[in-house]
């Protein structure tokens, strides 16, 4: 008994010392190598950016490191996005539990983003200064992708094939109708600038503030209408790789997502930048900041930029997302990824926190998270957290007693950006 006993531990111990090391040598083999540059040209000097790639999910291993991406074009002065650039990632970390292995953190990342961009938001409001800004930050962690924006500082995909593709929505009130209608129902009034003889100019704004934008970090002195709450989009990107341009408006009101993707291709990513700004400012002159980043997503096995000229550019051919299915194996993913395909992990841009925030039975494990605000992540004792679906309008769906929990002054936050409590200035 006890002799074949450990002779079939023995067994088991060597093909599973086997895998471990297999697999962490394919960790290691598949990642990308990611290569980047910048560009920009400064009006007002409101634009900051952020290009960090010594993160790390588990703090000493090398093999977790993902790297971040991130644009903030400020408005009515600089200090929001100086603000945000020093702290939105923190709060972002700080918002993913604890001990997750990398597939679990990844499904994560989207409530965690939320949560951070809400926490940055309320810090900031609450240092009293004015000033606002727009967020497009970018996590990127082996072939996966993932973008959390509010405003109108674009992420594009140009992916092998010439596929352009993007992965931010503009939070813009002239072209978004649907942002427009939340902020028509939560109390804002949207409407152009009228000079004197009625005539109306420049483009739609939302009243009080007379913002042009529908979200942002900061901008105290405006609605609570604009809310910080960003559209997050996640991505697996074909074995191919590709090529991300994130950029401030200075470039976006220039250049359409195509011309800025087909502008720079076949240049390594330094230049693909300055040749990405060099184009905004021939075709419309220094009007705006202007920033942007270009980041190459390449396979392992080919060293050049991903965006080298391509023998037949397939004109019609055009980027597929396939949403992923709660089934879908691995073996599929792997067959998607070899056609070139890139796979949609998540997508969401409800302004609504609850909706964002989810229930703790469907977000995994919950057991630490219990008595923590899920926005700033203070402490709560047991009396004190109000569920995020308490008294909302999801209140008859879900379950009021459930988490997430939030603490009094998060579900203020809450109320107000959904325009349950009036926003100081009323405009009739
Ligand atoms: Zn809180």
């Amino acid at each position: 008994m006890a002799t074949s006993g450990e002779g079939r531990r023995h067994h088991n111990l060597v093909p599973l010392a086997a895998l471990i090391s297999r697999e962490l040598r394919n960790e290691k083999l598949e990642k990308p190598s990611v290569r980047y540059g910048c560009a920009a040209q400064s009006k007002k000097g409101e634009d900051y950016f952020l290009m960090k790639t010594d993160c790390q999910r588990v703090p000493g291993n090398a093999l977790s490191t993902f790297t971040v991406f991130a644009i903030f074009d400020g408005h009515n002065g600089n200090a929001a996005a100086i603000f945000t650039k020093e702290n939105l990632l923190n709060h972002v970390l700080g918002a993913i539990p604890r001990g997750l292995g990398r597939d679990e953190w990844l499904q994560a990342l989207p409530r965690a983003l939320v949560a951070g961009f809400v926490k940055t938001d309320k810090e900031f409001q609450s240092r009293g200064q004015t000033s606002g800004t727009t967020v497009t930050f970018v996590i990127i962690d082996g072939w996966t992708v993932t973008v959390a924006s509010v405003g109108d500082s674009r992420c594009i995909l140009d992916a092998q094939g010439g596929a352009v593709s993007n992965l931010t929505v503009d939070h813009r009130l002239e072209e978004n109708a649907e942002e427009r209608e939340r902020v028509t129902a939560s109390g804002g009034e949207v409407g152009r600038l009228s000079i004197v003889g009625g005539a109306e100019i420049g483009p739609l704004r939302c009243w009080p503030g007379g913002l042009c934008l529908s979200r942002s970090i900061g901008d105290m002195d405006v609605g609570e209408f604009i809310v910080p709450i960003p559209y997050v989009k996640q991505v697996k990107l074909s074995s191919a790789g590709g090529r991300l341009i994130i950029a401030s408006d200075g470039i976006w009101d220039a250049l359409s997502s195509e011309v800025a993707a087909k502008s720079c291709r076949g240049l390594p990513a330094e230049l693909a930048a300055r040749q990405v700004v060099k184009e905004a400012l021939r075709s419309r002159g220094l009007k705006d900041d202007t920033t942007c980043i270009v980041v190459d997503i390449i396979p392992p096995d080919r060293p050049t930029s991903p965006s080298s000229p391509r023998k037949k550019p397939n004109r019609l051919r055009s980027l597929i997302f396939r949403k992923k299915s709660r089934d879908s194996t691995s073996k599929l993913a792997k067959k998607l990824s070899a056609v070139g395909i890139v796979e949609e992990l998540f997508e969401e841009g409800s302004a609504m926190l609850a909706e964002r925030l989810g229930t703790d039975s469907s977000t995994g494990p919950a057991t630490s998270s219990l008595f923590t605000c899920a926005v700033c992540q203070v402490d709560l004792a047991p009396s004190e957290g109000i569920s995020v679906h308490a008294g909302g309008i999801f209140s008859t769906s879900s379950k009021p007693w459930q988490g997430p929990f939030l603490c009094a002054d998060c579900r203020n936050k809450k109320d107000a950006m959904e325009g349950k409590r009036p926003s100081g200035v009323k405009v009739v």
